[in-house]
């Protein structure tokens, strides 16, 4: 590797959305062990952000928990801006909080749409705009958008989520040569897959997981920390020479 430092991140403080549980609970506790101090995020102060803040700060003991609602822009910009006081600066974005509404794609109201666009692109780049700034300044910046497998094959149900995460991979591209000339990655981590809370239900329906698992070449469900290592080569030095990709993490499903 031609750099000191590769997965590192001792001195690099990050915001990781959606961290109180799941995918993101993992990408943070991952970061915190390369030695990033994490501004952990959720909706609501409770159990699991308590739990998740507590385990970031066995390992990084300068870790906080910032909380908000990505329904509207205004409140995205005041969680990285919360992030940022506590932390003093921040280097790592980990876009990872998102909805997903599951229903048939003529049910879909207006307003169900408009809220998964708004999580998940519109405050998206809501927090971009807040974050930048500061990572232009120092001409140093990691910001990672986490995706989905449903942009290359989306699920009938879930017609908004796919176009959100396929609309955030656009994005993700575009700002990536933007961003690129004041040292700043932009890439997108899509998931297949994962075992989280939000597909316990779907997935306890034992023929409809085994038709799921039957389109992945690998043959098996991924867990939160499988998308880790990816995370860091995409949040550390070790990655500095890799911007605008989209790193699939879902054992083969999207392949076409
Ligand atoms: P999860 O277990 O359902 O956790 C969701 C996290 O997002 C929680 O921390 C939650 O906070 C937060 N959150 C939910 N709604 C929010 C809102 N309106 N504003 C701010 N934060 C909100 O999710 P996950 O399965 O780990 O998924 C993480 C990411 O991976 C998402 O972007 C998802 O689309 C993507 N992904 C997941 C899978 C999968 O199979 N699991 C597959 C493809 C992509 P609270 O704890 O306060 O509710």
């Amino acid at each position: 590797m031609n750099t000191a430092k590769g997965f590192d991140l001792t001195g690099r403080t990050a915001l990781v959305t959606g961290s109180s549980r799941g995918i993101g609970r993992a990408i943070a506790l991952g970061l915190a062990e390369q030695g990033a101090v994490i501004a952990l995020h959720g909706t609501k102060a409770g159990k699991a952000l308590d739990e998740a803040l507590a385990a970031a700060q066995k390992l990084a003991p300068k870790s906080v928990a910032v909380i908000g609602d990505l329904a509207s822009g205004a409140a995205a910009q005041k969680i990285v801006t919360d992030a940022i006081t506590a932390l003093g600066q921040l280097d790592i974005l980990v876009a990872n909080a998102s909805v997903q509404i599951r229903k048939p794609w003529a049910a879909v109201t207006q307003a169900e749409a408009e809220h998964q666009m708004q999580v998940n692109f519109h405050s998206t780049l809501r927090m971009i705009h807040a974050a930048a700034p500061g990572m232009q300044q120092r001409q140093w910046g990691r910001i990672l958008t986490i995706g989905s497998v449903q942009q290359v094959r989306p699920h009938p149900d879930m017609i908004i989520y796919a176009a959100s995460k396929s609309a955030q991979e656009n994005m993700v591209r575009n700002l990536a040569k933007q961003l690129g000339p004041d040292g700043i990655t932009v890439n997108n981590l899509a998931p297949g897959v994962i075992l989280t809370d939000r597909n316990a239900d779907a997935l306890a329906d034992e023929a409809y997981a085994e038709r799921v698992r039957q389109v992945i070449p690998l043959r098996t469900f991924g867990e939160a920390g499988d998308c880790v290592g990816a995370a860091l080569l995409l949040c550390s030095d070790a990655g500095r020479y890799i911007t605008g990709v989209d790193l699939l993490v879902d054992g083969g499903m999207g392949l076409r």
